[in-house]
């Protein structure tokens, strides 16, 4: 973990800005992260074929941006499998996302990228998360060489059946035996699936890789039920000092594949830019009274 709590980058999902990655909304998105004043923006990688990696790179570049990629995996590629046809398609997605992360210059991917980001109808089994341990491994090998950080990040359990909190997670990795394998910790989720935001955070420790803020119903924040001055103490009491992404869905704005997966069919924001601006707003007071507290 990047030690050094108070110096976090802050960081901007991309679906707060556009719904795809055309050239035209990787401009949009970029320049927008940039003017509501963060520091990296978060890509999303679910289709890694469809990304134009140089545009992405320069642009990135021009506005002074910093890029990480997250994605979740789908039915036909998931690695917590026993079909070995969709492990295998899994790999190929993971290893082209990470392929766009070094090309854009990036140090970090991140999200579901231990399972299919759906609800699965059943347990996962034995051999399924063998399976994915047995990629994700391959995966981490593959990032050391160019010093990429791979980050697994539990979701509530509609969203996957393997991974729902931060201990399970931690499992994971220890079975997964390489050092660039951290935890990729969503407020949003444990609201859902902790005991409170200390434990879990606690539980990570150092092996804290990324961190999602997120509000209850995915708008606003502080206008929902999260205690996010529990959360940032919890980090301030670790002394994380990684990235800090908002992440943020409405209906507003649609990525076809990704919004639906996530259930967004309300209306919570419609304008990006304020709501982007008062999140960073938002993030930064909260680092700042968590250090006066810890
Ligand atoms: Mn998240």
């Amino acid at each position: 973990m990047i030690k050094g709590f108070g110096n976090n980058k802050l960081g901007c999902h991309a679906l707060v800005w556009v719904g795809g990655w055309s050239n035209e909304e990787c401009e949009t998105a970029i320049a927008n992260t940039k003017a509501a004043g963060y520091d990296l923006i978060e890509m999303v990688a679910l289709d890694p074929t469809k990304l134009d990696t140089s545009f992405t790179r320069d642009t990135l570049q021009k506005h002074g941006v910093e890029g990480t990629c997250s994605l979740g995996l789908g039915e036909t590629n998931d690695i917590n499998s026993e079909d070995m046809t969709k492990v295998k398609k899994g790999e190929e997605t993971l290893l082209g996302a990470l392929k766009f992360v070094e090309g854009v210059g990036g140090k970090f991917l991140g999200g579901v990228i231990h399972s299919a980001l759906r609800k699965y109808p059943e347990e996962t089994t034995t051999k399924a998360r063998a399976n994915s341990v047995s990629v994700i491994k391959q995966i981490a090998k593959e990032a050391q060489k160019s010093g990429i950080t791979i980050a697994l990040e539990p979701v509530n359990r509609y969203e996957t059946n393997l991974l729902n909190t931060a201990q399970q997670t931690i499992d994971f990795i220890n079975d997964v035996g390489e050092p660039n394998v951290t935890v990729h910790l969503d407020v949003y989720h444990c609201n859902i699936e902790e005991d409170g935001y200390r434990n879990p955070i606690l539980a990570c420790g150092d092996r804290l890789g990324y961190v999602h803020i997120g509000e209850s119903h995915r708008g606003y924040l502080g206008t929902g039920t999260i205690d996010f001055a529990k959360f940032f103490d919890a980090l301030a009491e670790v002394d994380y000092g990684g990235y800090i992404t908002f992440e943020s869905f409405s209906s507003a704005v649609v990525d076809p594949k990704l919004s639906m997966m996530l259930g967004i069919w309300r209306n919570l924001w419609s304008d990006s830019m304020d709501l982007a601006v008062k999140a960073r707003e938002f993030m930064q007071n909260s680092i700042s009274q968590a250090r006066q507290t810890a």
